[in-house]
């Protein structure tokens, strides 16, 4: 925890050294001319009159923008009892060649800068560092500056022990920047071979840039990658910033779901990855200095125009703009703060210096993290779908289900509609025969197993094909429903079964019934029919009808058929036809009746 606090002072007392633009100048002298036509020699500068130098405050970089004029330093440095250097911390300087002055004498030259090999610096640094050369005399540094680019000349004398001191800080920031980005490039790289989803990829491609475009810019890649190589600068610089804006354009669209959110904008953002490809082209084949001035206002104006777009889309509901805002705001403060310094505004520090680097690093570390969260949304949009389908189909099942439930139930009621219909008679809606047989076939089973006696009642209307001759068939119909309905009355139990047995003859199974039981029931039938009229639905007169009736008991044995039952009471009907009609005729004996040659047989009573 002592340690932590240690060091969290350490920052701030850092922080507060170079926020307060502590750059040491001594008590150097600092003044520059322009030689517009490059011109002068070292010694015809040397030779020049005080009044052609202008001078400045170091404090304040000499930035005389895009300008390929040459420009001469003089740094008056006076001895101190230390060892100092000239530092100038503009890495992309194409030339940069240093003449130390001492007593009126000429005594060292360098020529250096980003057209020259990395070794031509006396001191290896990613910025431009030369030794001062006494502490006992004054010296005089002669600087000629001579670049395509953009002329910047941030310039100090400091003493060797502070520079290295602030040199740690540095180096130590840009190792830490380097770390940020090669971590979030890494991690989303392998994030983007799992998922697979394009915008991983621009994502990466994009902090590669970026971190390539920074790098560049603090002179770090050509001193690490490409030191003996110094004409890549000239073609890296441009295209770098191009492929970084095309790149940013790209997963701008990807992870904003610009198609969606804003076809308008998809499509000047096409435009905008088209312009970044033409300038890449241009910066490789192109003016160099042309092509610094496109990239610059290039950048200049997609960097808000990201995040106005960030902040339109955001408005227009998708969440993850948010986070794309938030990203994209440290790195338009860190170009904002460099501008304001670059005026004048605020003082230039190593802060305001690391401003947009900071932003660079403050913004990928938010949109990793929001394309962490990006993974969050969709597995949670994924697992919400998959639960919205199971839902779907557990539904489908339930309805499905109730359907089939639903048919079964209806198929089931046509089934015994069906049935009803096929085991009723059509005309008198009482049992028809077939329903009559499966009936005795139950009731003989049973009556068999309980050894109970099974009657059989068979009912012949009296003379009813007069009826029919007479009167019509609409009539005899009219009989048959009538005499039916009565019969059905009649029948007490709920066992009894009447049904038609043919033409005009009814059949009554009369479960359980002893044949006494059953002549009762056959001479009540008889007796209610005779004395009951129908009368026609045609409104003719009412029509008397008497009936025949044969009755049969039997208890059934093992082996026996019902038949046998159904026979017998024929021959007890045939018997009670013969004896008259209008009667009741209990079987008695089947061998009476068997022999025709006896006439009527059975007995009426
Ligand atoms: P019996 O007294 O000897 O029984 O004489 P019957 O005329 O009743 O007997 P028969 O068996 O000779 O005639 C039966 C008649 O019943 C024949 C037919 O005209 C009539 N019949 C049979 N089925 C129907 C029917 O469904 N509707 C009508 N209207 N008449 C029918
Ligand atoms: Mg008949
Ligand atoms: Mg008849």
């Amino acid at each position: 925890m002592n340690q932590l606090s240690l060091r969290c002072c350490q920052w701030l007392l850092v922080l507060a050294l170079f926020g307060g633009g502590s750059v040491h100048a001594a008590t150097a002298e600092f003044a520059w001319l322009e030689d517009g036509h490059s011109t002068l020699s070292a010694d015809q500068v040397r030779a020049l009159p005080e009044g052609r130098w202008q001078t400045f405050d170091p404090i304040d970089t000499l930035n005389l923008g895009l300008n390929d004029s040459t420009f001469w330093l003089k740094v008056e440095v006076p001895p101190e009892p230390a060892n100092r250097v000239l530092e100038i911390s503009y890495p992309m300087l194409d030339q940069v060649s240093v003449l130390w002055e001492r007593a009126g004498r000429v005594v060292q030259t360098y020529r250096t800068g980003d057209q020259l090999p990395f070794d031509s610096r006396p001191i290896h640094h990613r910025n431009f560092v030369f030794l001062v050369p006494s502490n006992t005399e004054p010296v005089t540094a002669f600087v000629r500056i001579q670049t395509l680019g953009s002329v910047q000349i941030p310039v100090r004398v400091v003493r060797s022990g502070e520079f290295l001191a602030q040199e740690q800080i540095a180096f130590g920031w840009q190792a830490v920047f380097l770390g940020i980005m090669l971590a979030m490039a890494l991690y989303n790289l392998f994030v983007y071979l799992i998922v697979r989803h394009i915008t991983y990829l621009w994502y990466v491609l994009t902090v590669v840039a970026s971190a390539l475009v920074q790098l560049n810019l603090n002179g770090l890649l050509f001193q690490w990658l490409w030191p003996d190589f110094p004409l890549l600068n000239r073609y890296f610089t441009a295209p770098i910033i191009s492929l970084n804006i095309a790149f940013a354009v790209l997963f701008a669209m990807s992870f904003l779901a610009l198609r969606r959110y804003g076809p308008m904008l998809y499509r000047l953002a096409q435009v905008l990855v088209g312009l970044a490809v033409l300038s890449f082209f241009y910066g490789l084949f192109g003016s160099y200095q042309t092509g610094i001035v496109i990239v610059g206002a290039f950048g200049a104006v997609v960097t808000p125009l990201a995040f106005v777009t960030g902040l339109l889309v955001w408005w227009r509901g998708q969440v993850l703009a948010g986070f794309y805002v938030l990203a994209w705001t440290p790195l338009l403060l860190g170009h904002l703060v460099l501008a304001v310094s670059k005026l004048g505004y605020i003082p230039r520090s190593f802060v305001t210096e690391l401003a947009p680097q900071l932003g660079v690093a403050l913004e990928v570390i938010l949109l990793s993290f929001a394309l962490a969260y990006r993974i969050n949304l969709e597995r949670r949009g994924r697992l919400q779908a998959q639960e919205y389908a199971l839902a779907v189909q557990r539904q489908a099942n339930l309805t499905l289900e109730a359907r089939v439930q639903e048919r079964t139930e209806e198929l089931e009621r046509a089934n015994e509609q069906l049935k009803a219909i096929s085991l009723t008679d059509g005309l008198t809606q009482v049992a028809n025969r077939r329903r009559f047989d499966e009936k005795l076939q139950v009731e003989w089973q049973r009556a068999r197993r309980h050894q109970s006696p099974l009657s059989l009642l068979l009912l012949d209307i009296d003379h009813f094909k007069r009826v029919n001759d007479e009167l019509g068939h609409l009539v005899g119909d009219d009989c048959l429903v009538s005499l039916a309905q009565l019969c059905a009355g009649e029948l007490q139990r709920a066992g009894d079964l009447l049904a038609r047995y043919g033409g005009e003859e009814f059949s009554v199974l009369l479960p359980s019934t002893s044949e006494d039981g059953a002549g009762r029931v056959a001479e009540r039938l008889r007796m209610a029919i005779a004395r009951t009229p129908v009368y026609p639905t045609d409104g003719g007169a009412p029509v008397n009808l008497t009936v025949s009736i044969g009755v049969a008991t039997l208890i059934p044995t093992d082996g026996g058929e019902p038949a046998e039952l159904i026979q017998r009471a024929d021959e007890a009907l045939y018997a009670a036809r013969n004896a008259g009609r209008n009667r009741v005729n209990r079987w008695v004996s089947s061998s009476v009746y068997s022999d025709p040659a006896r006439g009527t047989s059975g007995q009426s009573q």
